[in-house]
Parts: C-alpha cells; structure tokens; sequence
C-alpha cells in the first residue's frame, strides 16, 4: 500500500515513510491509495474471530511488507491488551467504552500503535526521531505513556495551558525520560500550527528528524478502525446495523470509522457529534466549510475550531457534499446541554457519561427520536475520572478514582512554559 499527499504535488511514499515524516513535504495529509476491501466472509462470521486476528487482518493491507506479519501480529496485539466493552445505557443506546487502556482515553489506541511501530523503524534509522505533537487534552498523556523509554524516540508535547483537566495534564507532564512537556500559553489550534510549522522549517529538519504524534500520522489514525469492528463483534442485532455518534474534534476519529465502513464494515449512519467548536456541522447544514477559533468548553478534547482530519473525511467521499451528508450528521451542543445529559442519563439509567460522551450521547437521542426503530452507540471516548469536578457536579456522585490514575497525583508536574510562537519552538528545539 502507498500513501499520496493530500495536496497532490509530494511523491508518494509506502507507511514506513508515511509514519516517519507524519506530513508530507508539500504540507499534505498522506492517504493510503486504495481502501482495502474486507472479505465479505469475515464479516458475516465476525464473532468467530479473536481481537487480534481481526486486528491484523485489517492493519496487513495498510502496512504492506515494511513490518514482517510476525512483528506486526505482535505489535496488534499489544496495541488492543484492554477491552473494549459494548455496555447498553438504555433500550436504544449503548456505550462503546473506549476508556479501559493505560490514560483512560481512546488514543491510547493510536499512540500504543505507532509508537511500536516508530520503535522498529527507528532502529533501523541512524540517529534519533523526535516526535512533535500537539495536544487538546488526551493525546499527550497517551503518547507520552505509548513512547515512554522507547529507544531512538524523543517525544515534545505542547499543550496549551490552563485548558486540559487537571487528569490529562499529570499524564502528560510526569513522565519525565524521553518525553518534555511545552505548556504553551494559547489554544490548541496554536500549539497544532505551531508543530505544522515546525515541520515546514527548512532549519530544524535539518537538523532534527521530525515527525508527528496527531491524528494526522497515519499510523495513528489507521488503528483507529479496529475498535468500530470490535464493536459490530459485540452488536446482537446484526440485520440493523448501528448508528455510531462520535464525539470530534479533530475528525480523526469518525473518519477511522468511515474507512472502516468503506472496506465493509456495516455502519447505518454516523453521527458527528461537536460541542460549541462546530465548523463540521455547520458545514454539513449550510455546504460552507469555514473554520473557526477555537472556542474552550468542558469537552476539552474537541476544542478544535480547524478540523485537520477533515480533508480526508472529504477525499473519502471525492469532495461530494451530497454523498458526505447521506453517511454523515452533524450536531452542535453546548455546555449547559452536556451537563444537563449527563445528569438525565445518570438519574434515569444510572449510567456516568464524561462530557465528551454526553455531547455523543445527546447528538444521537436526538437522531434516533427523528428515526424510529433505529438503535445506536456512542463512543465513550474518555473515562468520567478525567473530568470529575464536571461529571460529580452532575451526578451527585463521586466517582471512584482508578488506580492507573491514584498514583500521579503523588508526581510532581514538570514542564518548559513558552509563548504561543514558533520561534520560541524552534530556537528551543535547536537547542536540545
Ligand atoms: C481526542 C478526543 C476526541 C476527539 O477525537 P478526534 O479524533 O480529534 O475527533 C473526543 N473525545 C476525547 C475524550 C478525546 O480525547
């Protein structure tokens, strides 16, 4: 399988290349060049089949010949060592828990993936590859748990102060080895041009080999699939396939999840699910794509008003607003919603949503009350801990703390504060 930029002016280049530039040389996204087609069998007897087996089986195709199928059988397999639950809310809805790895939160699947799979390139590279990724939240804790001693890896995360939870900024400043924490003084889209301007500068890719840890990589991005399969393994009513409500931000995950359904996998319809941040939706209304400044909400991990993963959600269906808008809908919900879901859903189902999830949650109730007969899942995308002074204010309840969590609290936050520039990056970055 190769992959060809976005922008279409870049060589295309297999995953191996693909992984360890993140983005191509003309600023494009890579995309892989065909979308592999699931043998119809494997579907039909999906329960048959163990996670990893499904795992590598949907990765192969994408990974070619630059991972041998005994390293790369490893690699799936140690990526998706947690569950993955299909927890019924109600009658209608059920929660796909993505929250059981290592830092609470769906990237964990993406980050465990790439990071072995950077590892075993890396060996086979000269010097070091400096990871350099931007974080609304989640992504940081999880890459920086995922690359954590791996050799020949340094990993700079730039998180934009004072917006991620109190959870999410201990996962991703304590860890202290081969990963330094930047805490930016802006937003997260600062941080994101930041790091997209450093991987245009001429200077520091001389001098460093850069590469990125965003969704954007598509070796994040890719594994994303795996969990919309294991969640159609659980799904009983396999002759009505679910709509899938996707909490998003940066669309890396829903567009996992529409690649997954392209090479096979039934999906009736997907919901993008957006807090106040919501240039997808409004796109999807109006025809008009127009991004936004990002706008702080209590879903934090969708503060995202520049969607990067768009322009593939748009390649995905050839740039066609009417195909897009047949698969897709868009919700907007604001906070004051969020919270009221997630004390509804507690009182009258017992279940603890994270605001993330509630934002899902509401954007599906309210698709299903204008569909009748149709049933659907959420995307539990982080655990309800990560965000307790919202989620206990709502529930009443306070929510037990996990062991993976217990013990940070006892570390101490180490971070470099800089301003919201990329000179200030880049002579830093020069300096290490
Ligand atoms: C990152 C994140 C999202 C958004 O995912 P995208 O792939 O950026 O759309 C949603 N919820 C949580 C908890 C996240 O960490």
């Amino acid at each position: 399988m190769n992959y060809y930029s976005l922008n279409k002016t870049a060589p295309t280049v297999n995953f191996r290349e693909a992984t360890i530039k993140g983005q191509a040389p003309d600023k494009g996204l890579y995309f892989p060049e065909k979308i592999p087609a699931i043998d119809p069998s494997v579907i039909e007897n999906i329960e048959s089949y163990s996670k990893e087996e499904l795992a590598f089986l949907i990765m192969q195709p994408y990974v070619g010949d630059t991972i041998d199928p005994k390293t790369l059988y490893r690699i799936v397999a140690e990526t998706i060592n947690f569950p993955f639950p299909l927890v019924p809310i109600n009658e209608n809805i059920f929660s796909l828990e993505l929250f059981h790895g290592p830092t609470l939160a769906f990237k964990d699947v993406g980050a465990r993936f790439m990071s072995r799979c950077l590892g075993y390139f890396s060996q086979q590279q000269k010097g070091k590859v400096t990871v350099l990724v931007a974080t609304s939240g989640d992504t940081g804790g999880a890459v920086a748990n995922g690359f954590l001693g791996v050799e020949g890896v340094e990993v700079v995360i730039l998180y934009p102060s004072g917006k991620v939870s109190a959870v999410q900024e201990l996962q991703l400043t304590t860890c202290g080895q081969n990963i330094t924490a930047l805490e930016v003084n802006g937003s997260f889209d600062d941080c994101q041009a930041m790091v997209k301007d450093a991987f245009m500068d001429a200077d520091l890719n001389q001098s460093l080999a850069l590469t990125s840890a965003n969704s954007i990589n598509v070796a994040r991005w890719l594994p994303q699939q795996l969990y919309y399969f294991f969640a159609y393994q659980q799904w009983k009513e396999k002759n009505h396939p679910p709509v899938i409500a996707v909490p998003s931000g940066n669309f890396g995950n829903i567009c996992a999840g529409l690649l997954a359904h392209l090479s096979g996998l039934p999906v009736q319809h997907f919901i993008a699910a957006c807090n106040v941040n919501d240039a997808v939706p409004e796109y999807l209304r109006s025809g008009t794509y127009q991004p936004k400044t990002a706008v702080p909400t209590i879903s934090n991990a969708m503060d995202v008003g520049s969607p990067s993963n768009f322009i593939r959600v748009m390649e995905l269906f050839r740039n066609e607003y009417a195909s897009i808008k047949e698969k897709i809908s868009g919700y907007t919900v604001s906070d004051a919603i969020t919270k009221q879901t997630i004390a509804e859903v507690y009182q009258q189902d017992g279940y603890t949503l994270d605001p993330h999830g509630a934002v899902g949650y509401y954007a599906l109730n309210q698709y299903l009350s204008k569909h009748p007969g149709q049933k659907g899942m959420i995307l539990e995308t982080a655990h309800p801990v990560k965000f307790p002074e919202t989620v206990e204010s709502m529930t009443g309840k306070k929510i037990e703390i996990p062991a993976s969590v217990q013990y940070l609290f006892a570390k101490e936050k180490q971070s470099i504060q800089m301003d919201a520039s990329f000179s200030q990056l880049k002579e830093w970055l020069l300096n290490q």
